[in-house]
C-alpha cells in the first residue's frame, strides 16, 4: 500500500474509515443530533475554547470564506499578514470580496514578524481585521501566533486565522490567544477524509458579525447558529465524515492533546534530523520549522520532481512538491495527523536510496 505523507489529505485509521461505510441515517433525526453535538463539544475542547464552533461541510478554503463573508463589510480595510502561499490565498479571497487589503508580506520560509505587525498597524487606524496563516503549509513554517495576536489586541482589531494544518496538532489555545475566528480542516491533522470545515467564532466576531454586509448564504453563520440550538446544521452535512470525524476524535481525546502536540513535535525532529543526515538543508528558518510539514531545499543538483516520482514508482510513499513559486524548488513531507516516528524513518530510508537517483550528490 501506499504511504501517503503530504500534508492533507492524510492516512486515516481503519476505525475511522469504517464509520464512513455506515448506511445513511436522518440527518434531523434524535441520532444524528446527538452525534453532531457530541463532535461540536470535543472539537471546542481540542480548539482549547468557549467560543461557539461550527462544522461547515467544505475544504478548509470553504471554512476561510466563512471568515471572510461574516465579519467584514465590503470596503473594509484588512491587513493580510502573508509567509507564503496560504497567506497569499486568503488575502486574495478578501480582495475579491471587496474588502481593501494592506498586504504585509514576508519572505518565504521564514516568519511574520510581530513588530512590522505593529508598524502596519500604526500605520493605518482604519484597518479592522487581521488575517494571519498559523502555520503555513506551502513552506512549512509556523508563525508565532501568540506573539502576533499580542499585537493585534493591543489595536483592538479582529484576528482571523487560517490554523487549517495547525489545529489539533500543533498547540493553538483558540481563546488564550484571543483568535476571533479559528479555521481546521477535516483532511489536515483529524485523520478524516476531506469534506468539513470547523471554525471557532468569538464575541467580537459576532459583534462584527452584526455589522457585516457582505453578501452570505451558505456560510452564514447566523444559520449556522440558529440550527445548532436545535442540534443541527442548517444545510445537509457530510454526514459520512461526521461520522468519521466521531471516531476519530475519541481517539485524539484518548490519546491526549498534550501528547498529540509533543508526539507532533517528536516525529518533525525526526523528519528534519533525517533530511539534515543525508545532507540535505530544509527550506524554512529552523527557529520556526513546523512540526506538521517539513520542506526541503533542492540544493546539490536535486531535482524534486524526479525525486517525488522515484520514491512515488520504486518506494510507494508519496511526498509533496512545492506550490507557485517552489514548484520544482523544494519537496515537502507532511507529518500530521495518523503519523509516528517510524512512519518519518520509513520516509529517510527511502530519501537515501532515491537521491542519487534524482540527481543529488552530497556536498563532502
Ligand atoms: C490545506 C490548507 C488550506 C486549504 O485547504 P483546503 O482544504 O484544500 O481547502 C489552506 N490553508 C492551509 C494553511 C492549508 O494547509
Amino acid at each position: 500500500m501506499e504511504e501517503l505523507r503530504i500534508p492533507g489529505p492524510t492516512p486515516c485509521p481503519p476505525e475511522v474509515l469504517q464509520a464512513m461505510a455506515r448506511q445513511m441515517i436522518n440527518h434531523r433525526g434524535e441520532e444524528f443530533q446527538g452525534i453532531l453535538m457530541g463532535v461540536t463539544d470535543n472539537l471546542k475542547q481540542l480548539f482549547q475554547t468557549k467560543n461557539d464552533l461550527y462544522i461547515l461541510t467544505a475544504s478548509g478554503t470553504g471554512g476561510l470564506e466563512a471568515a471572510i463573508v461574516n465579519v467584514l463589510s465590503p470596503d473594509d480595510k484588512v491587513l493580510s499578514v502573508s509567509i507564503g502561499a496560504f497567506g497569499d490565498r486568503f488575502a486574495t479571497m478578501a480582495e475579491r470580496f471587496g474588502a481593501e487589503v494592506t498586504r504585509l508580506s514576508f519572505e518565504w520560509g521564514k516568519p511574520a514578524d510581530p513588530d512590522e505587525v505593529r508598524r502596519a498597524l500604526q500605520k493605518d487606524s482604519k484597518i479592522k481585521a487581521v488575517l494571519v496563516t498559523h502555520n503555513e503549509t506551502s513552506t512549512g513554517v509556523t508563525n508565532d501566533l501568540g506573539a502576533i495576536s499580542l499585537v493585534v489586541k493591543e489595536f483592538n482589531k479582529l484576528l482571523l486565522v487560517d490554523a487549517i494544518s495547525s489545529l489539533g496538532s500543533i498547540n493553538l489555545p483558540v481563546d488564550e490567544w484571543h483568535c476571533d475566528i479559528a479555521v481546521t480542516g477535516s483532511q489536515k491533522g483529524w485523520m478524516v477524509p476531506p469534506g468539513l470545515a470547523m471554525i471557532s467564532v468569538s464575541q467580537d466576531a459576532w459583534q462584527a458579525y452584526a455589522e457585516s454586509k457582505m453578501p452570505r448564504f451558505y456560510w452564514d453563520i447566523g444559520q449556522a447558529k440558529s440550527y445548532l440550538e436545535r442540534n443541527q446544521t442548517p444545510w445537509t452535512p457530510a454526514v459520512s465524515v461526521v461520522f468519521a470525524l466521531a471516531v476519530s476524535l475519541e481517539m485524539i481525546l484518548k490519546e491526549g492533546l498534550a501528547e498529540i502536540v509533543a508526539r507532533h513535535a517528536r516525529v518533525a525532529q525526526c523528519a528534519r534530523e533525517g533530511v539534515k543526515s543525508l545532507g540535505l538543508s530544509l527550506f524554512a528558518d529552523e527557529d520556526f520549522a513546523s512540526n506538521t510539514v517539513t520542506a526541503v531545499d533542492s540544493t546539490n543538483g536535486l531535482d524534486p520532481k524526479k525525486l517525488l516520482q522515484v520514491l512515488r514508482e520504486k518506494h510507494q510513499i508519496v511526498l509533496g512538491g512545492g506550490q507557485q513559486k517552489l514548484d520544482g524548488r523544494i519537496f515537502r513531507i507532511g507529518h500530521l495527523g495518523w503519523v509516528n516516528e517510524s512512519d518519518i524513518e520509513k520516509v529517510i530510508t527511502a530519501l537515501k536510496v532515491a537521491l542519487p537517483e534524482a540527481g543529488f550528490v552530497a556536498a563532502r
